[in-house]
């Protein structure tokens, strides 16, 4: 992409409705644009980054076994008459009426939608477990929207829900979806820690929220230091085998949000080792067994013929709240740091002088050789001007050209989340970008 040819637009002042880093950045660098209170249009480069991180969360469903499907973002009040959730949703629901009276919703979350679904098919024992997942645009009509996309009123999600036989069934489910979620954030350079929760709206006994530590959080969370040093890729899970072990590992170190938080455990971990931090909750994990699956009249028929009432969970992942956390989590005063797994570009391309020949010439090479991964800033204006922008964007790669090196085939090569810097060949530097 050549920068005289992008809609990228970033602004010079910082926007003054802003209170946290996260949003003034994701503003400044023209990723998104409030259209109403609580709702954003998705730029190029944002959406570039959203769609990198939907990208991830798919593949670790998909390598757990979920299956994704496209569920409608509009549902029908009956559904949720049906589970008697209805009423009990209150007024983070946005309800509607068609044109015939009927009245429908935007939906804020799909369990009753995908229990009626299966519902339609699902008849044996001998078609379970299944797990459904879909990444759709959700609604909740927030009381305080703010902080940008972080708590948006609409907003993407990654929902999933298991269907098992059995509550063992439905626990091996759960742990499934707890393993993929901590490789999930993982593979985005994210450490979420999993912490024992409260249910909410959604219901059910057993749960736990992903949350990352970052002193702009809502949630005040307490938990043992040691949780902060494991790392969730160090070993390949296998989902089919008994997860038991990788999960009891996490969830026997202290860690809870302040609704579950336990002063006597607490006192059990030794005082160098307590953390009490802010948190951003960027998963939730819950156990419901058939507290939807009962009311949406979901039955199949057991091994011995008998009716079962399948055991259920869902899963949920704020895919747009986490292209903020992950600005929280990396970033500058000159702007974001973007890990290479989530990155709108791998490298922004500069060029110091657009019309001197040589560079313009080096610069069109490096482009060509990666046309879908590289920004190419041939605008004419300042090198500082450049230098801030690329900074601001935050690239995990700056190929800085300029007459000097292009005499030479040389291109300046920097590293945005550490300031490094090299002169290496146009080779060298597809080799290191690539
Ligand atoms: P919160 O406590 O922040 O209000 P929640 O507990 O109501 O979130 P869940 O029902 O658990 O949210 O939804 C699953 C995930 O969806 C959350 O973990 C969060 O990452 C994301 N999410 C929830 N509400 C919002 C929102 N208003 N804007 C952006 N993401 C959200
Ligand atoms: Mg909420
Ligand atoms: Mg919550
Ligand atoms: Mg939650």
């Amino acid at each position: 992409m050549r920068l005289t040819k992008a809609f990228l637009p970033t602004l010079k002042e910082t926007p003054a409705e802003a209170q946290i880093v996260s949003h003034r950045l994701m503003l400044r660098a023209g990723l998104i644009r409030q259209t109403s209170a609580g709702i954003y249009a998705w730029l190029p480069a944002g959406l570039r980054v959203l769609n990198n991180v939907a990208r991830i969360v798919r593949e670790e469903q998909n390598r757990a076994g979920a299956q994704e499907i496209l569920m409608p973002t509009i549902q029908s009040a009956e559904l949720w008459q049906r589970s008697g959730r209805y009423e009990d949703y209150g007024k983070e629901m946005l309800r509607i009426e068609d044109r015939h009276g009927r009245p429908m919703l935007f939906g804020p979350t799909n369990e009753e939608m995908v229990s009626d679904i299966f519902r339609g098919y699902v008849t044996s024992y001998r078609e379970l477990p299944r797990n459904l997942y879909h990444v759709q645009w959700k609604f909740r009509d927030e009381v305080r929207p703010r902080f940008g996309v972080m708590r948006g009123r609409e907003f993407l999600m990654k929902d999933a829900y298991s269907f098992d036989l059995t509550k063992e069934g439905a626990q091996h489910s759960y742990r499934q979806m707890f393993v993929a979620y901590l490789r999930t954030f993982a593979r985005m350079g994210l450490k979420a820690i999993p912490m024992q929760a409260d249910t909410g709206p959604i219901g059910g006994n057993l749960s736990h929220e992903f949350i990352i530590l970052a002193e702009t959080g809502e949630s005040q969370v307490f938990l043992d230091r040691e949780l902060l040093d494991f790392d969730p890729l160090a070993q390949e899970p296998d989902y089919e085998g008994d997860l038991s072990p990788t999960v009891g590992f996490w969830t026997s170190r202290y860690a809870a949000t302040d609704e579950k938080h336990d002063e006597t455990a607490w006192g059990q971990v030794p005082a160098e080792r307590q953390v009490s931090a802010r948190g951003i909750e960027v998963g939730h994990i819950f156990y419901f067994g058939t507290k939807y699956s009962e009311p949406m009249g979901l039955r199949v028929a057991g091994p011995d013929g008998s009716e079962v009432v399948p055991e259920m969970g869902s899963y949920g992942i704020g895919v747009s709240r986490l292209v903020a956390a992950l600005i929280e989590a990396n970033h500058d005063e000159a702007g974001i740091k973007w890990p290479d797994a989530v990155a709108p570009w791998r490298v922004s391309i500069l060029n110091l002088k657009p019309g001197d020949a040589a560079t313009d010439a080096l610069c069109d090479r490096l482009h060509a050789a990666m046309p879908d991964q590289a920004l190419l800033d041939d605008r004419p204006e300042r090198a500082g001007v450049k230098f801030a922008d690329a900074d601001l964007l935050g690239c995990p790669w700056q190929a800085i050209i300029g007459p000097r090196g292009a005499a030479s085939g040389k291109v300046e090569l920097k590293r945005r989340a550490t300031g490094e810097r090299e002169e290496v060949s146009l080779d060298e530097a597809l080799a290191r970008i690539q």
